[in-house]
């Protein structure tokens, strides 16, 4: 049995690991092996054809630090949408409508989309 890394959802080592008859209704069923995390609210389970091969993928965490990097860019984008959200609200409260008033709104969301495509 390989050491197993913690749960790779939630962080715990509350883990349960083994092979499982998985009945089936006309044929025979089959064994599947299995490691579980048992942390009440968390659901990561990882079923694959042998014990060793489960375990195997349940320690190919996926790269967390990635999923962080990205958060991070997209709560960066979000405060950049929101902060123009409310300049375009500030805008519209602000100025009767008119063809200067639409095309503010245009610059100011084309603005945004070059510093998008800027930042990738
Ligand atoms: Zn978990």
């Amino acid at each position: 049995m390989a050491e197993l890394k913690p749960c790779p959802l939630c962080g715990e080592n509350n883990l349960l690991s083994g092979v499982e008859y998985i009945p089936k209704k006309w044929a025979g069923g089959f064994n599947v092996g299995f490691v579980e995390c048992l942390t009440e609210g968390c659901s990561m389970i990882i079923r694959a054809p042998t014990l060793e091969i489960a375990e195997t993928k349940w320690n190919k965490r996926p790269l967390e630090s990635k999923y962080f990097e990205k958060i991070t860019y997209l709560q960066a984008a979000y405060n950049e949408i929101y902060k123009a959200m409310a300049y375009m609200k500030f805008i519209q409260d602000n100025m009767e409508t008119s063809p200067e008033k639409d095309k503010m709104i245009v610059h100011t969301i084309s603005k945004i989309l070059e510093k998008q495509d800027n930042n990738g």
